[in-house]
């Protein structure tokens, strides 16, 4: 029992680290492995902390409630006998075949599912699964590193629960095109993505002007931010959008994408913020959840490719905070956790779980006519609306 009026918990087993495109790829397992070590060392998970729930296997049947039998079937044969489906978008680069992937797409899916099933029974007020957040799978292909889109598995759940009104908050750097292509006809699902433009960055959707199916008008909304925005930037957009679109869509269960390939040292985008910026997001969404769905919070992780600087460092932030027990952003990262990264990864770990930052922004007024207030006047355009909200209204 936290102050959060219930158990916290995170799904996660060891042996999801199977989740593994081979060496060279850029979404190394080492990372989630890395987060749940220095998550355990700070005591963030364990006793007093985050509990921990093993993750189920998902059943060809539960991932069938998204997508086709051909993609299921297609990634259980290449799993067992090789090959490619270009069709199914396997066997790219971005997705290489590898033995037993069905197997492990599967077990993200389960455990991401279980986190769902923790927060809309109650037996958790928050429920976090780290590796999951794979956005970016459709119903019929994996796309960018997801081979089955978890996420959307387990919001179908609470549709298929009874829920009405679910709010999906994706912060990844890329566009979480996947989840919401399945949802975009479906009027009990807001989706929110908060990305680095298309024009510079995979997948090259999610624009301000697409809000959603003929049925269900308003409920997606995107944020295409400017290459090279960092933390003042990204957080004004973020409180510029976020919060009103979530009270406008007042959700029972609020559901958020965690990718911290936002970081200005992640690899493989162009945006500049730091490890205190993100973590005030996480501490943003946090009370949305108290505030709007009486805690009810399901997280997960995503993207994030500087696997030792970065990902480990964030993602305990979040779990930190998950757990109502914050990680101050001045502590020292344990010894023992900065040896075993010398030992596994041959280099040096970072020493603090800060970059120093203090993560300050100043409000969108609705004037500027800087790259970044254009994109987020195009968004409150093309989506508050339909919402009910003045799209022009600086206070809002
Ligand atoms: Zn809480
Ligand atoms: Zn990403």
């Amino acid at each position: 029992m936290t102050g959060c009026g219930g158990r916290t918990t995170v799904v996660h087993d060891d042996s999801l680290v199977a989740y593994d495109f081979g060496p060279g790829h850029p979404m190394s397992p080492l990372r989630v492995d890395l987060t749940m070590r220095l998550a355990a060392e700070l005591g963030v998970t364990g006793p007093g902390g985050l509990e921990l729930v093993r993750a189920p296997m998902a059943s060809a049947d539960l991932i069938g409630t998204v997508h086709t039998p051909s993609l299921i079937e297609t990634m259980e044969r290449l799993g067992t006998r090789g090959g490619h489906d270009l069709a199914h978008g396997l066997g790219t680069d971005d997705n290489p075949v590898f033995r037993d992937m069905h197997v492990a797409g599967a077990h993200v899916v389960g455990a991401t599912h279980e986190a769902f099933r923790q927060v809309w029974s109650g037996e958790s007020v928050h429920s976090a699964s780290i590796s999951g957040g794979l956005h970016h799978a459709m119903r019929d292909r994996s796309s960018g590193f997801c081979l089955y889109n978890d996420v959307a598995v387990g919001i179908t759940s609470l549709l298929d629960a009874g829920a009405q009104r679910v709010a999906y908050v994706d912060v990844d750097v890329h566009h979480g095109d996947g989840v919401e292509q399945i949802f975009w006809n479906d009027p009990r699902v807001l989706t929110v993505s908060l990305h680095e433009s298309g024009r510079t960055l995979f997948p090259g959707t999610g624009w301000a002007d697409e809000t959603g199916g003929p049925d269900a008008p308003g409920t997606a909304v995107n944020v295409a931010l400017p290459a090279g925005t960092g933390d003042g930037g990204w957080l004004r957009a973020f409180h510029a959008v976020v919060p009103q679109v979530l009270r406008a869509w007042q959700p029972e269960v609020l559901v958020t994408q965690h990718g911290c390939d936002s970081h200005v040292e992640d690899p493989l985008a162009n945006l500049l913020v730091s490890l205190d910026g993100q973590r005030s997001t996480y501490g943003a969404l946090h009370d949305l959840a108290h505030e709007l769905c009486g805690g009810r919070w399901v997280v997960t992780g995503g993207g994030g490719y500087a696997v030792v600087d970065v990902v480990p460092r964030a993602w305990t932030h979040l779990l930190g905070i998950v757990a109502g027990r914050p990680v101050d952003a001045t502590t020292a990262t344990p010894e023992g956790w900065r040896e075993h990264v010398r030992l596994v990864a041959g280099r040096a770990a970072p020493y603090r779980m800060t970059d120093g930052r203090d993560a300050a922004w100043t409000p969108w007024r609705g004037r500027s006519t800087t790259w970044l207030d254009q994109a987020i006047t195009a968004t409150r355009d093309g989506v508050f609306p339909a919402l009910g909200l003045p799209p022009r209204d600086p206070t809002l």
